[in-house]
């Protein structure tokens, strides 16, 4: 067997079909899954329209194995479902980067409906015109070729701007746009088809669904970061939020780890609300958080505990809370334009999560009421005097 044949030959269809086929499998199981457990319209309309393209390869699979030229009706309905799934595909694409707007539903859906005429259009053929066989099957499918590469400039002119990867996507238009190019001369404009134009034919559109594939992967990874990070977090000053500081701090406490906690209260917050402004507050909440990331990066996890109260939970065995406590306090005092009371409490057998912090809450507390702008070390003492 030569080269041309085992590229070119008979085998060449199966070759291509079966690669793009086992990329569409993987991006369909993925978006399948993503819609299962998330529920987001953009997933929904991505597991449509990578079914559809999956529905257009077996299809053209299925004419490719029975040795036909891709005629009849395989041939009609895998042209139908090109042209409406890349729509499908665009429109998922977009999705992905911006959630539900009604103008541009339209624009899909118009593109959707030209389709449907066009392909009506495709099926009357026979009835309409007269000619050879091949002047009605070149005039059945000039119809929606022409078409899809009409769709393959306006969505370059009108989509990447609003699509967050938008050299990706422009790359894979344009690599879209060759292998349809390479179709339409083979196919409309030239007696035989040629070599190297049936080799990008078959090919290149491999590309195109890998390029696909990276470009949705890359913006899911990014969807769930982002959802994660913000269910874990606070939006204002980036600490993380209650919940997941205390589940942490359950996990190393029900794992028998020592972790100590230092809990920090803005002194007289209030006032400064009242005096500067609302605005000027969360820039001082935005700073002492900023400190407590700062000082808590090696050793341990800071987070915003309520309003003006935040905590860090120091996994480092090694820390010396006293002196730590103090620094803390110290760098707010010199660089926040505000002041903290703070409280410190170290894990001991069978103390839970809840009730170290509330320790270290309490000794917040005794610096409040002796002063504020300190430090408190936790004792049994004052925990019988809270009692
Ligand atoms: P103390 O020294 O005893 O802690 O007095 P304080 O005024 O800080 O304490 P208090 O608990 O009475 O007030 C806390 C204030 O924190 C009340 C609320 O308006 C403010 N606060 C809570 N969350 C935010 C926030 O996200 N932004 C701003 N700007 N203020 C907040
Ligand atoms: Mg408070
Ligand atoms: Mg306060």
């Amino acid at each position: 067997m030569n080269l041309s044949e085992l590229f070119l030959g008979s085998y060449a269809r199966l070759y291509s079909y079966t690669g793009v086929l086992v990329i569409l499998i993987m991006i369909f199981v993925m978006s399948v899954r993503l819609f299962a457990s998330r529920r987001r319209k953009a997933y929904l309309s991505l597991t449509i329209a990578v079914a559809a393209v999956l529905l257009q390869y077996v299809l053209l699979l299925g004419t490719s194995l029975s040795g036909g030229p891709s005629s009849g009706w395989t041939g009609a309905a895998a042209q139908i479902i090109e042209v409406a799934s890349f729509i499908m595909i665009n429109r998922a694409i977009y999705q992905l980067y911006n959630s539900t707007k009604k103008r541009h539903h339209l624009y899909f859906y118009f593109s959707l409906f030209v389709t449907m005429l066009l392909a009506l259009f495709r099926a009357n053929v026979p009835r309409l015109f007269e000619g050879t066989p091949e002047q009605l099957a070149s005039l059945e499918g000039i119809g929606l070729d022409v078409y899809l590469m009409l769709l393959v400039f306006v969505f370059y002119v009108t989509l990447p701007h609003l699509i967050g990867q938008s050299r990706t996507y422009k790359f894979g238009l344009f690599v879209f746009f060759i292998v349809h190019l390479a179709h339409l001369i083979n196919r409309y404009m030239l007696e035989l088809p040629n070599a190297a134009l049936t080799l990008v034919e078959l090919y290149v559109p491999l590309l195109y669904y890998f390029i696909l594939f990276l470009l949705l992967f890359e913006r899911i990874v990014e969807l769930m970061q982002a959802s994660y990070r913000s269910s874990i977090t606070d939006g204002l000053t980036g600490l993380y939020n209650r919940r997941y500081l205390l589940s942490r701090a359950g996990q190393f406490i029900r794992h028998g780890y020592p972790v100590s906690v230092l809990f920090s209260d803005i002194d007289n917050f209030k006032k400064l609300n009242d005096t500067l402004g609302h605005q000027a507050g969360d820039e001082a909440l935005k700073t002492v958080a900023g400190i407590m990331i700062e000082e808590s990066e090696e050793i341990g996890i800071a987070g915003r505990f309520g309003g003006e109260e935040m905590v860090v939970l120091v996994t480092d065995s090694s820390v010396d809370m006293a002196e730590f406590a103090e620094k803390v306090r110290a760098r707010v005092e010199a660089d926040a334009g505000v002041t903290v009371s703070v409280g410190y409490s170290k894990s001991r057998k069978g103390i839970t999560a809840e009730q170290l912090i509330a320790q270290a809450d309490q000794a917040m507390y005794a610096a409040k009421t002796t002063g504020k702008n300190k430090v408190v070390k936790y004792t049994a003492s004052l925990g019988a005097a809270a009692k």
